[in-house]
């Protein structure tokens, strides 16, 4: 039988899983993520060993923390300090015999997204809230690329924002306003000193808000028809969280139609379906 492989390599956990033709399921495994590259690539080299059993392997999609080279395959996550300058690509190519296709975490996601979240849109923003915050922009289902292949970093962009301890508002860029420092996992840790499951009502609100002003600026300067959002902050915030920012973003919106806004439709699986979706024969 003919398999595919989709990795998700992240900064706590790693998890791969192989697939049919059709992108069906047919086995996951996960590990957390260590603290070497040596380990994490045995790792890998096990995982995609047993999730495949003693199928051909056609095809290997993997997600992965940017910066990275999509076209080369080179990456070097920046959350991962042991990772630097790896030639994923060149490595997992020579050692599997198969197609190897990575990208950068949230652009997979809205690959997986689109894919597997019955998405029709065909200017398709998505959104990914945990740890970090970033964002993945499908045009007719192809990822938009900026200069050099550069990837849109919509965490960074600038917010009028509401916070009640406004010193507390710092990314990790470096920049005072990113909408990240305020609707991540990390962000919402430094301004309000718990992790998002523990805010009140009223720290929600202000967390919506200044999603809500980040979406009306995506909306402004992307036009989308859709904005689907996933990631912890956003599955734990929920529909409450989500319609509350859409809100915002409508009243401050104007001269461009406002897109629909929703809740991712796989949650917290969005980056492994999307490289399984980007293993398959019809990606590659
Ligand atoms: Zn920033």
């Amino acid at each position: 039988m003919e398999v595919f492989v989709g990795l998700d390599i992240g900064g706590t956990k790693i998890m791969v899983a192989a697939a049919d033709r059709e992108g069906h399921e047919l086995r996951r495994v996960r590990t957390a993520t260590a603290t070497t590259l040596e380990e994490d690539l045995a790792n890998l080299n096990r995982m995609i060993t047993e999730v495949t059993a003693d199928n051909e392997i056609k095809g290997m999609g993997a997600a992965i923390g940017g910066p990275l080279d999509w076209e080369q395959g080179i990456v070097s996550p920046l959350h991962q300090p042991a990772w630097r300058n790896i030639p994923l690509k060149e490595i997992m190519e020579s050692k599997w015999g198969c197609p190897f296709r990575v990208d950068v975490d949230t652009n997979v996601a809205a690959v997986g997204e689109y894919r597997w979240g019955g998405v029709a849109a065909p200017r398709f923003l998505y959104l990914t809230l945990s740890t970090g915050m970033g964002g993945g922009f499908l045009v007719d289902g192809k990822i938009y690329r900026g200069q050099d292949g550069a990837h849109p970093e919509v965490g960074h962009q600038s917010v009028p924002f509401r916070c009640a301890n406004p010193a507390t508002v710092q990314c990790e860029c470096g920049a005072p306003d990113c909408l990240e420092a305020l609707v991540s996992g990390n962000g919402i840790r430094r301004v309000y000193g718990k992790p998002a499951e523990e805010l009140n009502a009223a720290e929600w609100e202000e967390v919506a808000y200044n999603l809500g002003q980040g979406l009306r600026n995506m909306a402004a300067l992307y036009a989308p028809d859709l904005i689907r959002l996933g990631g912890g902050v956003a599955v734990g915030g929920g529909e409450r969280f989500i319609e509350a920012a859409r809100r915002v973003m409508e009243e401050h919106l104007k001269l461009v139609p406002a897109p629909r806004v929703e809740l991712s439709r796989l949650g917290y699986d969005t980056a492994l379906r999307g490289a399984i979706a980007m293993a398959l024969p019809e990606n590659l």
